[in-house]
């Protein structure tokens, strides 16, 4: 049991918590006119750019396991929303911040919490312009990021054509070991498992090269559900198939070295394995100048992974791929 007043948020208040948490930045960029501390922000409008618009939920306990880390939680918060606007080809610029925050919560932990946060918000110039705090368990945070791209020019997931190749940055799989390990970690802890891990806890989304294929590639999606899942997202709403070749996934090192120590099939976990935060996307061949432009500007790998076909519209599918996808939250079995 936390003391009443020592090491627990319980007995701060209200206000005192968000300035001590939230209310960091104190330089904030030119289109906010009024930031935390008013009943809402006022942002100036932005020309004839398009906004675009995203929310996502981190809880510890299904996000993170629980008690992990809470720097983590903070920067997950606002890395998967940062992923979400890395697919659209957009700029994130403005967050809202709803905060549940567990009255035991531990001071060190608050800290920590607001530490990965403000991280983030640092790491990808997002502006906390306002949110929400209340005083329940569990702790989870639901951050609002808004962006900007030039008017519609935003990927979407229903622009892939048949004669497309499929192709995914980075490398697939890592967060999934990660988490494996964190779980159930194994007699023999070798360095390369400190990057998975890594992996699974602070989540880089490969931003700059979503805005640099921006217009290049036909279609676009965050793998966090898992590689199937979400391609399977693209197929459908394209209506087209998505043939994968599981040879050609790519996988870290690490990884490779974590498959060998333990016996699994890695592509079992590129495929299926969520929370990479890695880009899918779909393009023709005038893309290709584009593409590797933005490999080099924004310095991420990218790799072929399949192709887009006129058959079994709506489905996934290749040597080895299971159909059943990648996570969901509202599974029978609630399992991967
Ligand atoms: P109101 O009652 O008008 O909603 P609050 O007392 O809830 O105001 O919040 C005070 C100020 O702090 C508001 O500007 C609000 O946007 C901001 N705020 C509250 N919680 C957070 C948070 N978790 N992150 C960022 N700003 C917050
Ligand atoms: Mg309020």
């Amino acid at each position: 049991m936390p003391t009443p007043d020592g090491d627990s948020i319980g007995r701060a208040g209200e206000l005192a918590l968000i300035e001590a948490l939230f209310h960091r930045q104190r330089e904030l960029p030119g289109d906010v006119r009024l930031g935390v501390g008013d009943d809402a922000a006022v942002l100036a409008a932005a020309g004839t750019d398009d906004w675009v618009a995203a929310v996502d939920t981190v809880i510890d306990g299904v996000h993170a396991l629980p008690g992990d880390d809470a720097s983590a939680l903070g920067w997950k918060a606002v890395a998967v929303n940062v992923s979400d606007l890395a697919a659209m080809g957009a700029e994130p610029r403005h967050a809202l911040l709803a905060a549940s925050l567990p009255a035991a919560l531990g001071r060190d932990r608050a800290e920590a919490l607001a530490d990965g946060l403000h991280a983030a918000l640092g790491e990808w110039g997002v502006a906390l312009v306002g949110g929400d705090t209340t005083a329940s368990a569990p702790l989870s945070l639901s951050l609002t990021l808004l962006g900007r791209a030039p008017e519609g020019t935003c990927m979407r997931r229903d622009g892939a054509r048949p004669g497309d190749t499929v192709y995914v940055t980075g490398t697939l799989g890592d967060s999934a070991a990660g988490l494996a390990l964190l779980s159930d970690p194994p007699p023999e802890w070798l360095a390369a498992y400190d990057w998975l891990v890594e992996r699974h806890r602070r989540p880089r989304p490969p931003l700059a090269f979503g805005r640099g294929i921006r217009g290049a590639a036909s279609a676009a999606i965050d793998v966090s559900d898992g590689l199937v899942a979400d391609l399977g997202h693209i197929a459908r709403a394209s209506a087209v198939g998505i043939e994968i070749d599981p040879d050609r996934l790519p996988l870290s090192a690490p990884m490779g070295e974590w498959a060998w120590a333990t016996g699994i099939d890695p592509a079992r976990y590129a495929l299926a394995g969520g929370e990479d935060f890695e880009l899918a996307f779909t393009a023709g061949e005038d893309a290709f100048e584009a593409m590797h432009r933005a490999k080099y500007t924004a310095d991420t790998r990218f790799t072929a992974v399949g192709r887009v076909t006129a058959e079994r519209p709506g489905e996934v599918y290749g040597d080895g791929v299971p159909t059943d996808g990648g996570w969901d939250h509202f599974a029978p079995d609630g399992d991967r």
